[in-house]
């Protein structure tokens, strides 16, 4: 497999809760070259080992508004009760830099971006090359499954997460690209190979 000739390129990861993201975009950020994660700002507080600006930027809620007033997200949007958003220096920057920009965002912030892509001129450091896929899992009967055999979260827990992840799947055909995870392993083969492609390289 050859990913040496892959281009620079913004890749827009959604899935709902539950669907292995986390796993597959770990191997991708670990196998696609000079490919960086955008460390996302979020108001929720921080989980289990969880480190402040390695897995997200945590803000209060007052500082998350501040920063909305002053434009400084290029998306934002509320998840669950919190304030979830990207920042447009992030990726600005690493694009400029000549990397690859994995932001792993909801439907809502995805849809966002799509627009200010969209409507982005050539000029602009984000209007180049990008792609978007979402990841759902076989069903919600397996989504269920998952969740229950995890053991993490309580079942009123669960049947939200459940009630959130049918709204997204509803939306996952305005995604570019679909990847179904039903086989880890299979669904990572599919993942990686539509970043390589779509980067310009070859599979
Ligand atoms: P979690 O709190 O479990 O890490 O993430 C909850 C949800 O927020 C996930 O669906 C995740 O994709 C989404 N999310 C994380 N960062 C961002 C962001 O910067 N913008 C948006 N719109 N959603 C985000």
């Amino acid at each position: 497999m050859n990913t040496s000739t892959i281009q620079p390129i913004l890749v827009i990861v959604s899935a709902p809760s539950g669907t292995g993201k986390t796993t597959l975009c770990d191997r991708l950020l670990v196998e696609i070259p000079d490919m960086v994660y955008s460390v996302s700002c979020t108001t929720r507080l921080p989980r289990g080992e969880e480190i402040d600006g390695e897995d997200y930027h945590f803000l209060t809620e007052t500082d998350f508004k501040a920063r909305i007033e002053q434009g400084a997200f290029l998306e934002y949007a509320v998840v669950h009760g919190h304030y979830y958003g990207t920042l447009r220096e992030s990726v600005a920057g690493a694009l400029q830099d000549g990397e690859s920009v994995l932001m792993d965002i909801d439907v809502q912030g995805a849809a966002q971006i799509r627009a200010a892509l969209e409507a982005a001129g050539p000029e602009d450091p984000i209007g180049g090359h990008w792609t978007d896929i979402f990841i759902s899992p076989p069903s919600i009967e397996a989504l269920r499954e998952r969740l229950e055999g995890r053991g993490e979260d309580a079942p009123e827990v669960i049947e939200a997460r459940l009630e959130n992840a049918g709204a997204e799947m509803a939306r996952a055909g305005e995604y570019r690209h679909l990847v179904i995870n039903d086989y880890l392993e299979a669904a990572y083969r599919c993942l990686h190979e539509i970043v390589v492609c779509e980067a310009g390289g070859d599979t």
